[in-house]
């Protein structure tokens, strides 16, 4: 692994197989982009949200490797994935059509009211995705290496993995995670994508957030997963037949539901009471009452 310096800011590279590289941020959330290269164009998985970031991993590939970003593939709509776009101006951006849908509501409105309060990103614009597929799979072919274009729902409907079929290696995007993360999503499917992956027999996988998993530990990394989304649906219903609810939900830690705390940078406890929280939501159809809210006035 390299440490690469852009302005004070940190991207860790990591050569994955041949040709095939992934970039984790040491700011936010340890999420991760990826690079697929041939001799004349390379292809990158996901821009990023940092400006400097995401121009990290185009000096890398322009100046370093000298060659053109001819694609990006978005795996899915989240600013962390997507605004890095605008870095690349003559790139042509792959998405899930749902992507290139939510990118344009939901993500414009959330850079809007982000970009008020952040001067970080006063240069970021939203670029929507000109190529998209709603229907089965989508290759793209460069050098010898072949990329396939998975739709895997239920950390958001969007959700792309990308599966390099020489060498076995996927970047899954952020229906793998160390700690799940279902409030953009749906649990249900998140369970069926998580089945999909565990036996694909693969030799890598990039996860959209957090560490490359390793042949062997693929199929452990999503039964553990499978695990947690079982513990957090039973604490739910537990929850349900309080009268507090939420009060119920906030004493369940990530760590009754079988995840570290540490995951994530620390931000595990954080996006669990979230999972908690909105799991809730849809499966009552309301908002978990609270003690306090008894004595509002
Ligand atoms: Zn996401």
């Amino acid at each position: 692994m390299s440490i690469f310096l852009f302005e004070g800011i940190t991207v860790k590279r990591e050569r994955v197989t041949d040709n095939v590289y992934s970039f984790q941020s040491a700011v936010y959330a340890d999420v991760t982009a990826g690079a697929v290269v041939g001799p004349d164009w390379a292809i990158i998985i996901d821009s990023l949200a940092l400006p400097e970031e995401s121009l990290a991993i185009r000096d890398f590939i322009e100046q370093d490797l000298q060659l053109p970003v001819r694609y990006i593939i978005n795996t899915h709509y989240h600013a962390d994935h997507t605004w890095g776009n605008c870095f690349f101006p003559g790139s042509t951006i792959v998405s899930h059509t749902l992507c290139r849908q939510l990118l344009d509501t939901v993500g414009r409105a959330s850079l809007e009211v982000t970009r008020k309060g952040n001067i970080a990103f006063r240069n970021t614009k939203i670029v929507l995705p000109q190529l998209t597929f709603s229907e089965g799979n989508m290759s793209i072919r460069v050098g010898k290496k072949t990329l396939t274009l998975i739709h895997f729902p239920g950390h958001s409907a969007d959700n792309i993995g990308v599966l390099v079929e020489e060498g076995k290696v996927l970047f899954a995007a952020d229906i793998l995670m160390p700690i799940p993360y279902i409030v953009d999503g749906d649990i249900n499917e998140m369970i069926a994508s998580l089945k999909r992956i565990s036996k694909m027999g693969l030799e890598n996988v990039v996860q959209g957030h957090g560490d490359i998993v390793l042949r062997g530990e693929v199929e452990v990394s999503c039964m553990e997963n499978l695990a947690y989304l079982s513990a957090i649906r039973r604490v739910v219903r537990q929850a349900s037949r309080r009268k507090y609810p939420m009060d119920f939900l906030s004493q369940a830690d990530v760590e009754s539901c079988g995840k570290s705390r540490v995951l994530i940078g620390g931000l595990a406890e954080e996006l669990h009471q979230r999972n908690l929280y909105a799991l809730y939501e849809q499966l009552y159809e309301e908002a978990p009452a609270a003690f306090e809210d008894d004595f509002e006035d």
